[in-house]
């Protein structure tokens, strides 16, 4: 296989991270490479089904997280339901409680990432599965890859490792952290009733319907006396795949119990995720790595600013070292596997705080190609201007807030 360009920026993993990595390295110049194991753009967010984009918002009134952030998020309601809450419509501001956050068609968004990717002039490896790295002198240089055409290599200045399971980086031999996933499933399915709320409201939007199995983000529901889940261990998520299922066939073998034989008229799965639904799987140790209680801690080499999605009051400066692995150089983590563990992992593993860390890599990445360097040699500085100039806040005070001692 041979590459029919060479590329300043190779991207591993069109999730919402490669996406937004994606969209900021072609708008910033550079000749960009996005490679993706499925056909799909938007990873979890598309193929995975989890249809909510969670807040862009401290929960208190103030906007926090902006740019491609922001884009995205009206790009996945452009062509399928979901709103914009009407008191954000007017601004970055709006009264407490009411989040900046919308639910979304998973296909929709998918055609609008299309059009905005080839609007940006990216290019698109799709069905491409990243492979082996090849490690020079500590760096990054060359990506193994792998499709239909058989097997190929990639060189490019900078290399972004958005795979969310670090597998680029861990490929390369940088240090890592796993977490053990919870059984759970998301599908969509289609009912009677909400049909019928949808000719009543006149509307489509309740069309769309969340059937969940299995355990919430933080175990409740996980089958008692099984086992946790790995992300990486090809056993592992091919099983889960395989349980997670399981549960959502006992699921609609009670609906027939509760609803007779008919019921399956009434109520039944529409869509099945097409990727492991996995929330954590690996983080790569980074030059710093985010931990649990530093939401409010400034950052001299703050990249985006990235709200709690759990809870309101709680903002955390994303710094620029979480996107560096500490052992390889040429290549930048974006999305849920950068350096980030604990508490923190479970606010920057989320939609728009990987849409933040997409950005920031893209950025970084442009610029390091272009100036012929690897991008732990960047100038922070020149990194933050280039954000700030895109409309990123990067700190508390880019919007009004304060970091808080202690
Ligand atoms: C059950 C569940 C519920 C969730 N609920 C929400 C929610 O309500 N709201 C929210 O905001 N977030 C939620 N999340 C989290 C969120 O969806 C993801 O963490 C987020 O979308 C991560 O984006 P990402 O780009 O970092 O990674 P991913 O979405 O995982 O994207 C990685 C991409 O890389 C590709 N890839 C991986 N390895 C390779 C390889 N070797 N070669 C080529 N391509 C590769 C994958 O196919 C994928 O497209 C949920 C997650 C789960 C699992």
């Amino acid at each position: 296989m041979v590459a029919p360009q060479p590329f300043d920026v190779v991207i591993a993993g069109a999730g919402i991270a490669g996406c937004a990595a994606a969209l900021e390295a072609a708008r910033s110049g550079a000749r960009v490479a996005l490679l993706e194991k499925t056909v799909l753009p938007g990873g979890l967010a598309t193929a995975g089904l989890v249809h909510i984009y969670l807040p862009l918002c401290d929960g208190n009134g103030t906007q926090v997280s902006c740019g491609i952030a922001e884009e995205l998020l009206q790009a996945s309601i452009k062509y399928g339901p979901g709103a914009v809450p009407a008191c954000w419509r007017a601004g970055h501001a709006a009264p407490e409680h009411e989040r900046l956050r919308v639910v979304f068609s998973p296909a929709a968004f998918v055609l609008a990432l299309d059009e905005l990717l080839e609007q940006a002039g990216v290019t698109l490896w799709y069905d491409t599965v990243v492979g082996a790295t090849r490690v020079e002198a500590g760096r990054v240089t060359v990506l193994e890859v792998e499709n239909k055409s058989g097997r190929g290599s990639l060189r490019a200045a900078c290399f972004v490792d958005a795979t969310g399971d670090a597998d680029l980086a861990r490929q390369a031999g940088a240090a890592y952290v796993e977490q053990e996933n919870w059984l759970s499933l998301w599908a969509l399915e289609a009912t009677l009733a909400r049909a019928l709320d949808a000719v009543q409201c006149g509307a489509g939007a309740p069309l769309l319907k969340l059937v969940t199995a299995g355990s919430d983000n933080i175990g409740n529901g996980h089958p008692p006396g099984t086992k946790k889940w790995r992300g990486t261990n090809g056993h592992d998520v091919s099983n889960y795949v395989i349980e997670s299922r399981r549960l959502l066939r006992t699921h609609y073998q009670q609906c027939q119990r509760d609803l007779g034989e008919h019921g399956r008229n009434d109520a039944f799965p529409l869509t099945l995720p097409s990727m492991a639904q996995l929330r954590t799987t690996c983080a790569v140790v980074g030059r710093t790595t985010m931990r649990a209680g530093e939401a409010w801690q400034a950052r001299t080499d703050a990249i985006g600013l990235v709200a709690d999605w759990r809870k309101p009051g709680f903002v955390w400066e994303m710094p620029f070292g979480a996107l560096l692995p500490r052992d390889v150089r040429g290549v930048l983590m974006a999305g849920r596997c950068i350096a980030s563990v604990d508490d923190a992992w479970e606010v920057t593993r989320v939609i728009p705080a990987a849409a933040v860390s997409g950005q920031a890599a893209g950025a970084a990445a442009a610029l390091a190609a272009r100036q012929g360097i690897t991008p732990d040699a960047l100038d922070v500085t020149q990194l933050q201007q280039h954000l700030r100039a895109r409309g990123v806040p990067l700190q508390y005070a880019d919007v009004g807030l304060r970091a808080r001692a202690g």
